[in-house]
């Protein structure tokens, strides 16, 4: 077994490919969130969160399921990109961890 990067539905995550019969294995630790998300895609839904006050800034809550795929923890520093109706968030370096 080889230690490897694979996308799995778009998402990089670390897997374990078989030398022999070159089949690759997933962390059901790290695919369950990913199906999830993939299925509330499927069903034509959206993540959604709620915009909160907390003294003077606005806040909200990164949804449960991005913290599941993305393994985010305190005090990780987020970057953030501003486009026309749209904020993208990247993870500075580890994606995908787990
Ligand atoms: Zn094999």
């Amino acid at each position: 077994m080889e230690k490897i990067k694979d996308k799995f539905y778009g998402f990089e995550i670390d897997a374990w490919k078989c030398n022999g019969c070159k089949e690759v294995i997933y962390d059901e630790e790290d695919i369950q969130p990913i199906l999830q998300y993939n299925k509330l895609k499927e069903s034509k839904k959206s993540l959604t969160v709620t915009v909160g006050v907390l003294g003077k800034s606005k806040v909200f809550r990164i949804p449960k399921i991005a913290e599941e795929i993305y393994g985010i923890n305190k005090g990780e520093k987020l970057k953030f990109d501003l486009k026309p109706n749209e904020i993208s968030i990247k993870f500075n370096n580890k994606l995908y961890k787990h």
